[in-house]
C-alpha cells in the first residue's frame, strides 16, 4: 500500500499586487514532472504594512519558504536572521528559505540573469557593459556582473531619480573591482562605440506596452553588440527587434526569469527542476 502522507510543503510568492505573478504557473508545472506531489506554490497579496504578520504566518504554518516581488524586497531584509553577501550589497532580497522558523534571504534575480547570459555563451569576464534603468533589476545585475568580473559600468538612468544611480554606482566602485559610472538618461542616449553588452533593465516594452522601446540611438548598435532584455512578457520585445534589424545578438528576459525560479527551487527543495518544462509552461501563459 502506498504511504498515506498527505501533508503540504508550502512555497510561494507575496507581492502586492500579487495577481498577475505568474511563478505558481512556472514553479507547479516543475513541481509536477519532478513528482513533488505534494508542493504547493501559493500567490499571496500581502498589503504593504503587513509583511512581519505574513512571515510570522509563514513560520506557524511551517512554509519551506516563499518569493517576495514588488513592494517587499527591500522591507524585508529588516525581517531575516541571514542574507547572503550579493543580497546584502543589492539591498533586496527576493528569495528566502526557512530552516525550522530560521529565515535566510538570497537574491536570486541576478543570479537568474547570470545563468541565463551564461547559456548564451557570453560571459561577464573583462567586459564593458551599459545597463539601462538602476531599479531593482538593474541593481541585481549590476552587482552580480561586477562581483564576476565585468571591467566597466556604465548606468543609465532618467536625471529625476539620480540618487538612484549614484548609489549603486558608489556600491560597485567601492564594494567590487568593476569600475562604474552614472550616465543621466537626457535624450536618446548614443550606445558608446567600446560596449560588448548593453541591457535594458527598465520596464520599458512590458505588457501591457508592448510597442515601447528605450530613448535609445538605435543605429549606434552594431554586430559585436551583444543586447541582453530582462522582460520576459512578451519575450521579444521591440528593443530586441531593433537590435536584431542591426545584426546584433541578443537574449530575451524569459531565460532570467527561469533560471531564477529554477534555483529557488533548488534551494528550497534540493533538487534541480526541468528549465524545458518551466519555459513551456511560462510560454502558454504568455500566448
Ligand atoms: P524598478 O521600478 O525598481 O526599476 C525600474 C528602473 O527603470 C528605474 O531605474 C526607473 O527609473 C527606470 N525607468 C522606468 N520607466 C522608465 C522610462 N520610461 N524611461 C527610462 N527609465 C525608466 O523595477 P525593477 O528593476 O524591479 O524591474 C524592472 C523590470 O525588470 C520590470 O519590467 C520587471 O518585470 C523586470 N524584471 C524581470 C525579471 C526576470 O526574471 N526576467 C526579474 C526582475 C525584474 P525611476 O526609478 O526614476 O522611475
Amino acid at each position: 500500500m502506498e504511504e498515506q502522507n498527505f501533508l503540504d510543503n508550502l512555497v510561494g510568492v507575496f507581492g502586492h499586487p500579487a495577481a498577475e505573478n505568474p511563478g505558481v504557473v512556472i514553479q507547479e508545472a516543475a513541481f509536477k514532472k519532478m513528482g513533488l506531489n505534494r508542493w504547493r506554490f501559493l500567490t499571496i497579496d500581502v498589503d504593504p504594512g503587513k509583511l512581519e504578520d505574513a512571515l510570522a504566518g509563514l513560520k506557524a504554518m511551517k512554509m519551506r519558504g516563499i518569493n517576495c516581488t514588488l513592494p517587499h524586497k527591500i522591507d524585508v531584509l529588516q525581517f531575516l536572521d541571514e542574507i547572503s553577501p550579493s543580497a546584502k550589497l543589492i539591498g533586496a532580497v527576493n528569495m528566502i528559505v526557512n530552516d525550522k522558523g530560521r529565515l535566510s534571504g538570497e537574491n536570486t534575480d541576478g543570479k537568474g540573469f547570470m545563468e541565463s547570459l551564461r547559456n548564451k555563451g557570453i560571459s561577464p569576464e573583462g567586459k564593458k557593459i551599459v545597463i539601462l534603468g538602476a531599479g531593482g533589476a538593474g541593481r541585481a545585475i549590476a552587482v552580480e556582473m561586477a562581483m564576476s568580473g565585468t571591467e566597466h559600468i556604465t548606468i543609465v538612468n532618467i536625471p529625476q531619480d539620480e540618487k538612484m544611480a549614484l548609489s549603486l554606482v558608489d556600491l560597485v566602485n567601492k564594494e567590487t573591482g568593476a569600475k562604474a559610472i552614472y550616465v543621466p538618461w537626457d535624450g536618446k542616449y548614443k550606445i558608446p562605440a567600446d560596449t560588448e553588452i548593453l541591457i535594458n533593465a527598465t520596464p520599458i516594452g512590458l505588457y501591457p506596452n508592448v510597442t515601447d522601446k528605450p530613448n535609445i540611438d538605435y543605429d549606434t548598435i552594431g554586430p559585436d553588440l551583444f543586447v541582453q532584455d530582462v522582460i520576459p512578457n512578451p519575450a521579444f520585445t521591440p528593443f530586441l527587434a531593433e537590435a536584431e534589424k542591426r545584426g546584433a545578438k541578443w537574449n530575451t528576459g524569459m531565460g532570467m526569469l527561469i533560471n531564477q525560479a529554477a534555483i529557488n527551487i533548488k534551494m528550497w527543495t534540493g533538487k534541480d527542476p526541468d528549465k524545458e518544462v518551466m519555459t513551456e509552461a511560462f510560454k502558454k501563459v504568455i500566448g
